[in-house]
């Protein structure tokens, strides 16, 4: 059976990833079919919206999104499109992998984890934001519900053991910020209980930096509340590399979006040097997510047999003298062999 799925090209470097990304999942013989909608300034031109309704629709009707990076226009009163399309969805949880491949400048290698950020509520209120005291004073309201909490741990409890992960990691501040983050370490105790095959272990978030910095072998699933996920999940990027590699998904009930997690790249969109690592690995999720498991994994050890053998055929930012076409091609060529 054929899966149909809406696939956004996005700005900048965006068209020449997803086409490259698009060439692999084709040679994977993955059976999904695409249909192409528009969002970003690619919208914005041709509707005079950075993401039309027909857009929205297309989403919805497939449950699934593959979005190349958007570039949301500075100081013209747009706000994030990704931020808009989180909302629209309640795209609750962001999945982030943070993985190893060989031939990157990083720290550590062998490190293989995945945070899981709620991704609806928390610090990043859009109404929680004040300026009073003639604007010499910032309130910025943390909206944390056992709702929410719940549907983020049990995600990343499930998430675990869908996948063989051994353990769950729930970063607070509940020693200082005792209400919200408080109910969040309550109620990721309670959800844990429900899961006595996996290890279940509590971490204040300062501790949790230092720790993912000193000893990262020690973690696996990481859950935790909005802003404290936003930070770790930059810094989980860091430790394998840097946004290059660093795919994303945002999921809910009802629709799930994968996308690389850095952006539309203007400075070097057009030069055909785009790295497309980050977007296949957030289409491997997406084959994951879809029960491809297999397809998934074998775009996972395509990427790091290209990163160790093909030097040539690899993007400069890796180090190499290819293109974004050459590494496709590299990859292609290793699947289908
Ligand atoms: P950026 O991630 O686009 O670029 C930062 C640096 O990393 C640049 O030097 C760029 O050349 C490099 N880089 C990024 N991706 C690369 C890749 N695949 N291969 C090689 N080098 C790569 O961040 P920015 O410059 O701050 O943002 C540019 C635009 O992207 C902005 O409009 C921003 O709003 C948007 N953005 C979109 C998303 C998204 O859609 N998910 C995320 C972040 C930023």
């Amino acid at each position: 059976m054929s899966q149909s799925i809406a696939v956004i090209k996005g700005d900048g470097i965006g068209p020449e990833i997803m086409d490259a990304t698009l060439r692999v999942l084709d040679a994977l013989e993955c059976g999904l079919n695409y249909e192409f909608i528009d969002a970003g300034l690619a919208a914005l031109e041709k509707h005079g919206t950075l993401i039309p309704q027909e857009s929205l629709d297309a989403i919805e009707k497939y449950g699934i999104a593959l979005k190349g990076p958007l570039t949301t226009p500075i100081g013209k009163g747009f706000s994030s499109i990704n931020v808009q399309l989180r909302r629209h969805f309640d795209l609750y949880a962001n999945v982030r992998p943070a993985i190893s491949f060989p031939g990157t400048r990083s720290r550590y290698s062998d490190i293989d984890m995945i945070t899981v950020r709620e991704n609806t509520e928390g610090a990043y209120l859009s109404d929680g934001q004040e300026m009073i005291d003639d604007g010499n004073t910032g309130i910025s309201v943390i909206k944390v519900t056992r709702q929410g909490s719940e549907r983020i741990v049990r995600y990343a409890f499930e998430l675990a053991k869908n996948n063989g992960r051994k353990k769950v990691t729930a970063v607070h501040k509940a020693n200082i910020i005792k209400t919200s983050s408080g109910l969040f370490l309550d109620v990721a105790r309670e959800v844990a209980k429900e899961y006595p095959e996996i290890e279940f272990q509590e971490m204040i978030v300062d501790n949790a930096c230092m720790q993912l910095v000193m000893n990262p072998h020690q973690f696996d699933v990481v859950v935790t509340t909005n802003l404290f996920g936003d930070i770790l999940s930059d810094l989980c990027a860091g430790l394998v590399g840097g946004l290059g590699l660093a795919p994303g998904a945002n999921i809910g009930e009802k629709a799930a979006i994968f996308e690389a997690v850095h952006g539309s790249a203007p400075d070097i969109a057009g030069q055909k040097i785009a790295n497309p690592c980050a977007l296949l690995l957030a289409a491997a999720q997406m084959l994951d997510h879809l029960g491809m498991n297999e397809k998934g994994d074998a775009i996972r050890h395509g990427i790091r047999a290209v990163l160790e053998t093909r030097r040539d055929m690899v993007t400069p930012d890796m180090g190499g003298t290819g293109t974004t076409d050459t590494f496709a091609q590299a990859l292609v060529e290793h699947l289908t062999a």
